[in-house]
């Protein structure tokens, strides 16, 4: 019994010194996660708020939430305001200074990222939800991954210096890891160059340009607000004018309308995957990309066939 007892209490130690001795991260996204991964290894965990399906502009925060944040030692935004419905008030009511912002837990993804239509004039409630600071959907170009992932590895440095070669390490595997699938991901440039999509949110501007498609129009006319019946009628006439083939949606809003706009004009729809999870075959960063540009390619070479 004695022996028994003694057991359990090497057990219980040694399990508590283990947990300890990870870096305890919680992430708003999916992706923020899978990058805190590929980095961290063996010497954090991550876990994200949002999973890859839900819309990371508004996140139903459950009390759940609170105790992971309450003993983070880091917390990772994307930032430009993405989460600012929902991280600021989560992070208030966590009551743990150390991840709050200023704070050496806290950390923007976006610094140093390429950040695409940052509003020249005055932003204001007509141009629906508008975010001031730029397109804050920037994770889908892998140069901005790139960057994300290396201000990750500086972060954790910081906060673990004891593991900052690890760190390093793990940072220039995954580089090399990317720059492989970049050269892959470069063959498919030609196929899809000038490829002409609607979307539903405006949540592709950095993947159009890295990969050289065009969205031409939104299902939502302005970030946030619902498509009118004349905003409808007029997409339709230009899907069929201009022979778009292919509406891409996120997965968190409904398909209805676009399933009726699709019907309309013989497009495709397709539920194209804006993050990390939002798919189940999609675990990684580099899964994320290879996924969509998979479907894209698909959808293109099926509409040959039609033609
Ligand atoms: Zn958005």
């Amino acid at each position: 019994m004695k022996k028994l007892a003694i057991g359990l209490v090497a057990l219980i130690f040694s399990a508590d010194v283990y947990a300890s001795s990870k870096l305890q991260v919680v992430t708003t996204t999916e992706d923020l996660a899978a990058l805190t991964r590929e980095v961290g290894g063996d010497w954090v965990e991550a876990t994200s708020i949002a999973k890859g399906s839900m819309d990371p502009h508004f996140v139903d925060a459950k009390p759940s939430y609170l105790l992971r944040l309450k003993r983070a030692d880091l917390f990772i935004q994307v930032g430009l305001e993405l989460e600012v419905a929902w991280a600021p008030p989560l992070l208030t009511n966590a009551r743990n200074s150390k991840i709050l912002p200023g704070n050496q837990g806290f950390l923007e993804a976006s610094e140093n990222c390429e950040i695409l239509q940052k509003p020249t004039g005055q932003v204001d409630r007509s141009m629906g939800d508008v975010h001031p600071l730029g397109n804050p959907h920037f994770w889908l170009d892998p140069a901005n991954g790139r960057i994300i992932a290396l201000n990750i590895s500086n972060k954790l440095s910081e906060l673990d210096p004891s593991h900052a070669e690890d760190y390093k390490k793990n940072l220039a595997l995954f580089q090399t890891r990317l720059t492989q699938k970049e050269k892959e991901w470069d063959r498919l440039v030609p196929e899809l160059k000038g490829l002409k999509v609607v979307t539903y949110h405006n949540s592709w501007p950095n993947f159009a340009k890295r990969f050289g498609i065009q969205v031409v129009n939104f299902v939502e006319p302005k970030p946030g607000i619902p498509p009118s019946p004349a905003h409808v009628q007029s997409l339709i006439h230009q899907i069929k004018t201009e022979k778009i083939l292919l509406i891409l949606m996120e997965p968190y809003f409904d398909t209805k309308l676009p399933q009726k706009i699709a019907q309309e004009t013989g497009a495709k729809l397709a539920i194209f995957p804006p993050s990390v999870g939002a798919d189940k075959n999609i675990k990684t960063y580099l899964d994320l990309f290879d996924f969509g540009l998979k479907l894209l390619k698909n959808a293109l070479s099926r509409s040959g066939e039609k033609s």
